[in-house]
């Protein structure tokens, strides 16, 4: 379970987010929504505790890790699998080394432990004989799935996903989705996905939390999220931001 106790976080005098509760189920999908600059990113990075609050608390099951160290970090970060918003692929690395990063620097497995592993992870995201491969030889979509599955590497209990969509055509975006969807029911995981599409967030998601610059302004299930009348979510709905 992931729970944030009156979140705020600020840069300098700029106050980015502010008092955030939020608390997201073992096992359930929450799209994050919100226009550009309304502090998504932020708020998917205080959980992954790239970054620390300014105040309040972050609960990753039994951990508070508002102000843990990079070392205590680590050993939470090993049940958490994240998906950057642009793929954030080693461009000199290989398809292979680049999902068997995490294995060679955080265990001792023997090469062909890690050589099973990686294979086995790309087949779950839809890819095969790819290993070899360098980032710049593959589509925007492959590289999101190659993202995936170094993600998936250490079988986290929770993906966090920062745009998967981003940069994606329609055909792509829901080819995306799906793996998103087929990860959930594969693997059990707890998902968190930030998009500013809205069609996305409705086909993966089971509740919708939405950030309006800096503040949780809702957070409930698919179907009720889509019949609340707050104008800020209507102007939302519409494609208006
Ligand atoms: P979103 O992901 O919803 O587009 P972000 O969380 O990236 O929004 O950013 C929210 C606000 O916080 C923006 O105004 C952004 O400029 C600001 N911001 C984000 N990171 C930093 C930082 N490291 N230093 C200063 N301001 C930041
Ligand atoms: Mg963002």
């Amino acid at each position: 379970m992931i729970r944030l106790v009156d979140v705020n976080k600020s840069f300098g005098q700029k106050e980015v987010l502010r008092h955030i509760n939020l608390t997201i189920n073992d096992g359930e999908t929450l799209a994050l929504i919100g226009g550009s600059g309304s502090g998504k990113s932020t708020l998917l990075r205080l959980m992954i505790g790239l970054i620390q609050p300014t105040s309040g608390e972050i609960w990753i099951d039994d951990d508070e890790i508002s102000h843990y160290d990079e070392a205590q970090m680590d050993k939470v970060r090993v049940r958490m699998g994240m998906v950057f918003q642009y793929s954030a692929l080693f461009d000199s690395m290989t398809v292979g080394d680049n999902v068997a990063f995490g294995l060679r620097e955080h265990t001792d497995y023997d090469e062909e432990k890690i050589r099973s592993i990686v294979s086995e992870k790309l087949g779950l995201v839809g890819l095969t004989d790819v290993e070899d491969m360098m980032p710049n030889e593959l589509s925007g979509g492959m590289k999101k799935r190659v993202g995936l599955a170094r993600a998936i590497a250490f079988e986290p209990s929770t993906i966090f996903y920062d745009e998967p969509d981003s940069g994606l055509d329609p055909v792509t975006t829901e080819k995306i989705d799906e793996l998103i969807i087929s990860m959930q029911k594969r693997l059990n995981v707890t998902s968190i996905v930030v998009t500013h599409d809205m069609e996305t967030a409705c086909f993966v998601a089971d509740r919708i939390a939405m950030v309006y610059e800096g503040e949780l302004i809702a957070c409930a299930p698919v179907d009720e999220f889509r019949r609340m009348k707050d104008e800020r979510i209507r102007a939302f709905l519409r494609g208006l931001y």
